[in-house]
């Protein structure tokens, strides 16, 4: 699983939807995600109750929550973005900051057309669940979206670097 051909043979689900557990919220993407990462921070271990964090970063201009807005609940860190959630179920839906949102990649009902290329935050990973030695570049701390963006523009894609923040 090279990662620099992880998206060759991958097509997004049409629609693009997805939600949480219970089922209360439900959205829609107009188009596919523009990257994925995995993030090992303490952050992302609480939020989820698991070893790391999958996203796909999406444009928010992109996003429509077409049913369970009113149950949407958010928790806002002193630092980084909102995380959302379903009132309902707890399920985590959508972190997101005004242009992006970081889209929970088990939240999608199919393909979400793009694969993970990176780890972020690996000095943080539990001791019960080391990062994988699986190919994609790895970031002791936040990514580095310079030498990331590098990679991604070796292999064809776009991405607005300058505005990417972390988790
Ligand atoms: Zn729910
Ligand atoms: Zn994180």
């Amino acid at each position: 699983m090279a990662s620099d051909d992880a998206e060759g043979d991958v097509t997004p689900a049409e629609p693009l939807t997805g939600g949480c557990m219970c089922g209360s919220v439900r959205w829609e993407l107009s188009e596919p995600p523009i990257g994925a990462g995995i993030c090992h921070c303490t952050r992302c271990v609480r939020r989820t109750g698991t070893a790391s964090s999958y996203s796909a970063l999406a444009l928010k201009a992109n996003l429509e929550v077409v049913s369970g807005e009113d149950s949407l609940g958010f928790y806002a860190p002193d630092e980084g973005w909102h995380k959302y959630f379903c009132g309902e179920c707890g399920s985590a839906v959508n972190p997101g900051q005004p242009e992006l949102v970081g889209m929970r990649m088990g939240g999608f009902d199919g393909d979400p057309g793009v694969r993970p290329r990176f780890h972020q935050f690996t000095n943080y990973a539990p001791v019960w669940a080391p990062v994988p030695d699986d190919g994609l570049i790895r970031f002791p701390e936040r990514v580095d979206y310079a030498a990331l963006a590098e990679q991604i523009q070796r292999e064809g894609g776009e991405v607005p670097t300058d505005r990417l923040p972390g988790s």
